[in-house]
């Protein structure tokens, strides 16, 4: 009998009802904008940022309207300007160069490793390029965050973190988001909280978050922030800095404070299922495992696998095979982008140069979301089958 798989890669779980709950009292308040407050009431919105800044150990968090909003906010706050060069990941989502390019700045893209991080050898040796990096922790995946900082001090680089896919991670105990000078998140639907849309911006510094908070709109109501910085800093900055609104609202923010509660209940759930799936397609000829350093802590709410070398009939043949059985891969090295995914070539207003290293792993890369919807006797089941369809197509390449 041929397994089929009838569950949805795409639904997440409700959101719990506490959340519910507090969202119903915010529409009977009618008081959904972050700044509409009773007198000495300290909003959910704010509460939020009190409630992110404890969980990472940041100084400073500030809850906004998207992921792709954080790091524009981000590149904003620090001054970087038109025509200025930011060193960022060939292998990573559209929002990241969108980000850059909301700036009219140039994305200058770094290669990727077979580990699916940023080529550490070739950040070396584009340093000299930009003095910015825009640093995606693409499907989780964290680089040697050790290395990667030393080079980007030695050369007066300046790290923003894209987080989307790291909210509760770390490297060697270090938060995921604490290692740059800004770590940005996104609360979009597919991340690791969900409140349909959302992000936050974290930092250490005042002037920077000062900054992000005047840009995200806060008019002069800053005060009213969760972890604002001190009034002296506010007005260093606050005639000068533009207000491009991007507020989070009470509303989004009742959802996502009880799901902050329970993220590392939620991240232990997604790693036995990523490791239910990993043991599964280990030993698969043709299929390699991507292997996650012993200093990582991560988050599986996805999976990738390397089909190295393959030719794009033999990957198409596995994909469509899978999806016949009802298990949806996608493809980041497919010419065409679709659905979520694209290649740093899809890019077409971010001028780039040909990577061919870079582009024989992204040629490879398949990936697969583990909603936590799934259970572990899915996602053993899901291996199975990815398991035998990539033996099949392999067999009949060698036969
Ligand atoms: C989702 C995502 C973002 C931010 O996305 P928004 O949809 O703007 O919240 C940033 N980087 C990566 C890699 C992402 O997947």
């Amino acid at each position: 009998m041929t397994e089929i798989f009838t569950g949805s890669f795409t639904q997440q779980e409700p959101i719990p009802e506490e959340g519910i709950a507090a969202a119903l009292e915010v529409m009977r308040s009618g008081r959904l904008h972050r700044y509409n407050l009773a007198p000495g009431e300290v909003g959910e919105a704010a509460l939020l940022e009190r409630e992110f800044a404890a969980y990472t150990g940041a100084r400073y968090a500030l809850a906004v309207a998207s992921g792709g909003y954080a790091m524009a906010t981000a590149l904003r706050a620090i001054g970087v300007g038109p025509g200025e060069k930011v060193l960022t990941n060939a292998f990573t989502l559209a929002p990241v160069p969108g980000a850059i390019a909301s700036v009219n700045a140039v994305p200058v893209f770094v290669g990727v490793t077979e580990g699916l991080t940023i080529d550490l050898d070739d950040l070396a040796a584009k340093a000299d390029q930009s003095s910015v990096l825009m640093l995606s922790h693409m499907r989780g995946h964290l680089a040697d965050m050790d290395r990667l900082l030393q080079i980007c001090k030695a050369a007066g680089i300046t790290v923003i973190e894209d987080c989307a896919h790291t909210m509760g991670a770390a490297w060697r105990g270090r938060p995921s988001g604490r290692d740059g000078l800004i770590g940005c998140y996104s609360m979009q639907t597919y991340k690791h909280v969900n409140s349909g849309e959302g992000g936050f911006l974290i930092t250490d510094d005042a002037e920077v978050m000062a900054r992000a908070i005047m840009l995200s709109g806060s008019y002069m109501l800053y005060g009213r922030n969760g972890t604002p910085p001190p009034e002296e800093v506010f007005e260093r900055v606050k005639y000068v800095t533009p207000n491009v609104s991007g507020r989070m609202d009470n509303l989004r923010a009742a959802i996502l404070r009880p799901q902050l509660a329970r993220l590392d209940t939620q991240c232990a759930a997604w790693n036995a299922r990523y490791r239910t799936v990993e043991e599964g397609l280990r030993g698969t000829p043709g299929l390699r495992i991507v292997e996650r350093p012993e200093e990582e802590t991560y988050v599986g709410s996805s999976i990738q696998f390397l089909l190295l070398d393959w030719g794009d009939d033999a990957i198409a043949d596995v994909i469509a095979r899978c999806l016949a059985r009802g298990v949806e891969l996608k493809w980041f090295g497919g010419a065409e982008p679709t659905g979520f995914t694209s290649r740093y070539d899809s890019w077409r207003y971010a001028p780039s140069e040909r990577m061919p290293a870079t582009d024989r792993i992204l040629k490879g890369i398949v990936d697969m979301r583990l909603p936590l919807t799934f259970s572990l006797d899915d996602c053993a089941q899901i291996a199975r089958i990815i398991r035998a369809e990539v033996g099949a197509v392999w067999q009949a390449r060698a036969g």
